[in-house]
């Protein structure tokens, strides 16, 4: 038994670097055992698994190596994602398909993946990593963002049909959190400034870590959470009210 309830196994997707990384490190922290799905998981010191989230063969036979190795996934995470900068009228079909498949089908294969167990063990907990932007917008990132959004949709009609099954279904949308993901878009000039300049506009006057991502799926996860489902949880420094 963990404090906050019963051991299991989780599954976090992305979990290679950034927030997913951290999520994994608080869900062993809270006495889970932690499976990482990445396209690079080295970054990792738990059970990870290569795999590209949006092939659901890769996502299915990765499912299935944790099963084995570590019990029945109860706990799933899709924290694996893919930003893109475009103007619009320049983002070509195959960029736009190629962020919506890593952000929202992997989601859709993950889930699909994991599910069973969670029905045969009549409860699961599922978060989904989505993004601020979902709710402000982001000029040049209509891909990305449609993509979040969707996430959302489907936390929000997932929550109603499993909720039954003693399963919830959360969103966690970050808001400016110091990862590989942000530093990059900073030095790539794409993010109106420096992490400095938006600190300064952000309520807490601080940027967001992984580890307050983590904090708020390690809730979600939790007993005490088993009463808040189809939420979405914005853990952005007062950013987004
Ligand atoms: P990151 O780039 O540090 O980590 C993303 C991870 O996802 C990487 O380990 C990468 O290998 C993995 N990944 C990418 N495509 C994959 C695929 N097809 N299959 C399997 N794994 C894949 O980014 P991060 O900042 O930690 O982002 C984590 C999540 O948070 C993402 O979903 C991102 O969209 C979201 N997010 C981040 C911020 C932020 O400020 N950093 C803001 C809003 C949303």
């Amino acid at each position: 038994m963990s404090e906050r309830g019963e051991k299991r196994t989780a599954v976090v997707t992305g979990g290679g670097s950034g927030i997913g990384k951290a999520i994994g490190e608080r869900l062993a922290a809270d006495g889970h055992q932690v499976a990482i799905l990445d396209l690079n998981p080295d970054g990792s010191t738990f059970f990870g698994r290569k795999a590209d989230v949006t092939d659901p063969e890769q996502v299915g036979a990765a499912l299935d190596a944790v099963r084995a190795e570590l019990g029945p996934v109860t706990i799933l995470v899709n924290a694996a994602g893919l930003d893109g900068v475009s103007r619009f009228d320049k983002l070509g079909f195959e960029a736009w398909k190629r962020v919506i498949d890593v952000n929202l089908n992997g989601v859709y294969h993950c889930i699909q993946a994991a599910l069973p167990d969670m029905v045969a063990a009549g409860w699961g907990r599922i978060v989904n990593i989505s993004s601020s932007s979902a709710h402000s917008g982001q000029p040049y990132m209509t891909h990305y963002v449609a993509a979040k959004s969707a996430v959302n949709g489907l936390t929000k009609a997932l929550a109603l049909e499993l909720g039954p099954r003693g399963i919830t279904v959360n969103a966690v949308p970050p808001g400016f959190v110091d990862t590989p993901m942000l530093r990059k878009a900073e030095a790539d000039g794409l993010i109106g400034g420096t992490v400095e300049d938006h600190i300064k506009r952000t309520p807490v006057r601080r940027v967001g870590l992984p580890s307050d991502i983590a904090a708020a799926c390690s809730f979600l996860i939790s007993e005490d959470a088993g009463y808040i489902t189809g939420q979405i949880l914005g853990v952005n420094g007062g950013r987004n009210t």
